[in-house]
């Protein structure tokens, strides 16, 4: 059985050398839709709690929120930090408090103190499908990530990687020595 959740995203970002509307920059609410697979755990009758999924992973996609994602190659790039950089702002302002940690992986790394996620391909639809598995596979249990910005959306199928041992009383991961990180169970 499947665990469905989504997250909402605000954005901005272009497809830069593109030719259409979209290699100007602009905004997006994007909708990602996680589907985490598993048996049904018999105590709490879940496959995985979804305000559990939505916590892991807003980890770490919220530092896609209310961020400017750029291709490495942009030059708009460049610009912008040094904008942010004159205004002050490049390493982080009082009000940036919606931070997760920086990350750097294969496809993107983001920069949480300037709300800014550089990515190596251009962040289309299918391309924000390639970042966020890469980020969440060893967390979660995903076998359908959906996303949806304006009138795009893209979605895609993985294998289901393992099972997990969740508590039977509160239905998150165990720890690895068997041990519920939340409320103390002991397997
Ligand atoms: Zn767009
Ligand atoms: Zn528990």
């Amino acid at each position: 059985m499947r665990s469905i959740t989504t997250l909402d995203l605000q954005y901005a970002h272009r497809f830069y050398g593109f030719k259409g509307e979209a290699q100007y920059l602009h905004g997006h609410t994007g909708i990602l839709t996680l589907e985490v697979e598993d048996t049904v755990n018999a105590g709490v009758n879940m496959v995985f709690p979804c305000n559990e999924i939505q916590k892991t992973a807003w980890e770490v996609l919220k530092n896609f929120d209310h961020a400017t994602i750029l291709r490495e190659d942009d030059p708009l790039l460049p610009a912008l930090l040094g904008v942010y950089e004159a205004q002050g702002i490049k390493d982080g302002a009082p009000n940036n408090t919606m931070k997760g940690p920086a990350f750097k992986t294969e496809l993107a790394t983001a920069y949480p103190e300037c709300r800014l996620v550089v990515t190596k391909e251009t962040m289309t639809v299918e391309g924000m499908i390639k970042i966020v598995y890469d980020l969440l596979k060893d967390k979660l249990n995903i076998v359908k990530i959906t996303f949806t910005s304006g009138v795009n959306a893209a979605s895609e199928e993985f294998k289901p990687q393992r099972t997990m041992e969740r508590c039977p009383l509160c239905g998150i991961a165990l720890d690895e020595n068997g041990v519920c990180p939340k409320c103390g169970y002991r397997k």
